[in-house]
């Protein structure tokens, strides 16, 4: 299957989403709410492109809509760009702060509403990534309150949730990090919960709570292979993931001038 971005044509599989073709291609188009590990939320809508197929020309979400064969896809018409610097300059009214906006209103020459004034406390654009990330989780300790101008994040009543595990999945998915996740002293505060951090028995850094280490070790049962692994951070995992490949290939060169 093929389809063609901004009169390039490029190879697609079925199932696969506009922006994924996109991406592998390096064609530019811009995401807040996007997370290759937490598709498809398309609430942003800064990844809206101009598709044309069957002889229909539409605006559709790039991270939702999928790839027909033939399709034309244009990324960077009039329309589509005066249309996401209205975005980007409305987020950054919401979320004045934050770096993420700020490269991007850069990057696609953006002035900030001047007429309006920014809110230098809020900074969520209710994109709803964390909520998503904490029902994959299964924790569900999140979600949407109230309505209208009201509309926020949080946990029910506002109040510390039992089923939140201090995970921090939410805050490091946050586009604008506008959830905050403080960490003092050998202890974790997020969502006004404060839970005890656990070392990392490799380097001794803090890096979980004990909720969510006993969460994933729930979740994965018998399946994970080395269960040691879950008491490391992600940085010593990686490392000693890294070392059994450089042994692995170690063994292999010697087996190699072995049998040569
Ligand atoms: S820290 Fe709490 S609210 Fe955030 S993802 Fe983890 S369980 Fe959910």
């Amino acid at each position: 299957m093929q389809i063609i971005i901004n009169g390039k044509t490029y190879a697609a599989n079925p199932g696969e989403k506009i922006l994924d073709v996109a991406r592998r291609n390096r064609v530019e188009i811009p995401t807040l709410c996007h997370s290759e590990a937490l598709p498809g939320l398309a609430s942003c809508r800064l990844c809206m492109v101009e598709v044309h197929e069957g002889g229909r020309t539409q605006e559709v979400a790039a991270c939702t809509y999928p790839v027909t064969d033939g399709m034309e896809v244009v990324t960077d018409s009039e329309m589509i760009t005066a249309k996401r610097k209205i975005l980007l300059a409305l987020y950054n009214l919401i979320a004045p702060d934050s770096e993420r906006i700020k490269g991007l209103m850069a990057r696609y020459h953006v002035e900030p509403f001047d007429r309006l004034q920014a809110d230098a406390e809020n900074k969520c654009i209710l994109c709803g990534l964390c909520v998503k990330a904490c029902e994959e989780l299964g924790t569900n300790a999140i979600s949407t309150l109230f309505r209208g101008t009201k509309k926020k994040i949080g946990t029910a009543f506002e109040q510390p949730a039992a089923e939140c595990i201090g995970c921090g999945s939410c805050a490091s998915v946050c586009p604008t990090q506008a959830i905050e996740m403080t960490e003092a002293d050998g202890k974790r505060t997020i969502w006004d919960k404060t839970f005890e951090l656990l070392r990392c028995q490799d380097c001794g850094e803090y890096y979980t709570t004990p909720e969510a280490l006993a969460h994933v070790r729930q979740k994965l049962g018998d399946t994970v292979g080395n269960i040691e692994e879950l008491e490391l951070c992600d940085y010593c995992k990686s490392r000693r993931a890294a070392e059994k490949l450089k042994n692995g290939l170690r063994l292999n060169e010697l087996f190699d001038a072995t049998v040569k």
